[in-house]
């Protein structure tokens, strides 16, 4: 299982992720972005969503200038 990890705290709301990856983000109306279908850890307080494949999430890790996504293959 893969999991994909969104500090939301940390994210600009630049909208890189958004174009890199439509199918997994989207901005939300506060000017972050959002992670589809992700919810929130309440330990860590971050946003996680379990994927089968990680797809176009690697994109959108990669060019994410606040480093706040981040993808986990257990
Ligand atoms: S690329 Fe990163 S900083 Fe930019 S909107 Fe997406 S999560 Fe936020």
């Amino acid at each position: 299982m893969k999991k994909v990890i969104f500090e939301r705290e940390k994210c600009i709301g630049c909208g890189s992720c958004t174009f890199a990856c439509p199918d997994y983000w989207e901005m939300g109306e506060d000017g972050m972005s959002n992670l589809k279908g992700g919810k929130k850890n309440e330990e860590t307080g971050n946003i996680e969503l379990d994927v089968e494949e990680v797809g176009c999430n690697k994109e959108a890790e990669e060019g994410c200038p606040a480093l706040c996504i981040h993808i986990k293959e257990e």
